[in-house]
């Protein structure tokens, strides 16, 4: 048995979002039904709704930093309880017994991980459907604490940009007195640079936006650069010892990469469509690293909230009922994000 809960969804590449109902399965005996409160947005939904890194699957229903109430749990269910706050990030399950599964890297799980949205269950037939949507239905195992005292519309974007920014923080082991380079002052950057401040680092915000400097120095960065200024590059050579970058829209790595410091790292999360060449001088003058880093395992993105929830962090967000979507993401693809937007399902539950 099923239920069809109001959405909203692309049917196709490129067009907008719009109302729409999904089904959502009778919770089994591990499922909590989850009724959504937030729901963040991520540029990933753009990318994915647009298409633009090939085999979406429509209709689609974006979103991934899904917070609500648990409204019910199958008789198996035991670390959630009806009322409890709780969250789903990018993952709704995976094989659970794979090499990386058994690891706490679901995201790399053997079989495929299932996504939260623009994918399948592990049956790989049924198609998964997002938190722009006024109930989930997902394992426990898959389900996240929401720690006492966070706002929840402000923990919902700690579900995707917390734990993507928090895990290569954690992998690069960023310590107080790092200087860490953040680039691109988005929805990711501004959690890059509250979580790395917080781990005592330096943190130099890297922004093509003039108007963002007050905002970053807010946030936690004690420098901004503005990397539409050559001078810049100059400037900070040799500089970092550890540049996360979370920029959606193709750019030069090359550049970026001599800011660091011999022996350092840069980190790639954000996921711009194109490829883009690197050279390999700009690796091999100082020995240094080009990562990349894909949101986290399920411990992880625990670790992130529970850490978040012990050193009072949050997202900024603006909230936008999701009749506004569509504008939304014209803002986000116009750098015009302060620095999350998220939506208030309320809106689509009165629609
Ligand atoms: P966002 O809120 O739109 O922020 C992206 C920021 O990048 C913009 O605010 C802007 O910052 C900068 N930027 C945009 N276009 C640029 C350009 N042409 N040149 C230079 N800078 C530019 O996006 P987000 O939600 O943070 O996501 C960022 C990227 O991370 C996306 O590609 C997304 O798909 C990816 N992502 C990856 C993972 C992962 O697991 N690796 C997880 C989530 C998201 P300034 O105004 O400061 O320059
Ligand atoms: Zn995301
Ligand atoms: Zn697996």
């Amino acid at each position: 048995m099923t239920t069809k809960v109001p959405a909203y969804a692309a049917t196709a590449a490129k067009s907008p979002l719009a109302p729409f109902a999904v089904e959502r399965r009778e919770p089994g005996e591990h499922d909590v039904l989850i009724d959504i409160l937030y729901c963040g947005v991520c540029h990933s939904d753009i990318h994915q709704v647009r298409d633009e890194w090939g085999g979406s699957l429509f209709p689609m229903v974006p979103g991934h930093e899904i917070i609500g109430r648990v409204i019910r749990t199958g008789a198996g269910v035991t670390r959630f309880k009806k009322g409890d706050l709780a969250g789903v990030g990018c993952m709704v399950d995976s094989c659970r017994e794979c090499d990386p599964c058994r690891h706490d890297l679901e995201q790399f799980c053997a079989k495929g991980a299932a996504f939260t949205y623009n994918g399948t269950e592990m049956d790989r037939r049924t198609p998964t459907f997002g938190g722009y949507s006024t109930q989930v239905v997902v394992d426990e195992r898959f389900t996240l604490r929401i720690p006492d005292g966070l706002d929840p519309a402000g923990a919902a974007p700690l579900l995707c940009a917390g734990i993507t920014t928090y895990s290569p923080l954690r992998q690069w082991n960023c310590k107080a007195g790092d200087r860490v380079g953040v680039v691109g002052l988005g929805g990711l950057g501004h959690m890059a640079v509250k979580l790395a401040a917080s781990m005592g680092a330096e943190v130099t915000m890297l922004s093509t936006s003039r108007r963002k400097e007050e905002d970053a120095r807010r946030l936690g960065a004690r420098a901004f650069a503005l990397t539409s200024d050559e001078a810049t590059f100059a400037k900070l050579a040799g500089h970092f010892d550890l540049i996360i970058d979370t920029i959606s829209a193709p750019h030069d790595y090359n550049k970026y990469l001599g800011m660091l410091r011999p022996q350092s790292t840069m980190v790639v999360v954000g996921v711009p469509p194109q490829p883009t060449p690197v050279n390999a001088f700009s690796l091999i003058g100082g020995n240094k690293r080009l990562a990349g880093s894909l949101i986290g395992g399920i411990a992880e993105t625990q670790e992130v909230l529970d850490y978040c929830g012990a050193h009072k962090i949050v997202s900024e967000v603006e909230i936008i009922p999701i009749q506004k979507i569509n504008e939304a993401y014209e803002r986000m693809l116009k750098g015009d994000v302060r620095y999350r937007f998220v939506i208030d399902i309320a809106s689509l539950k009165a629609s």
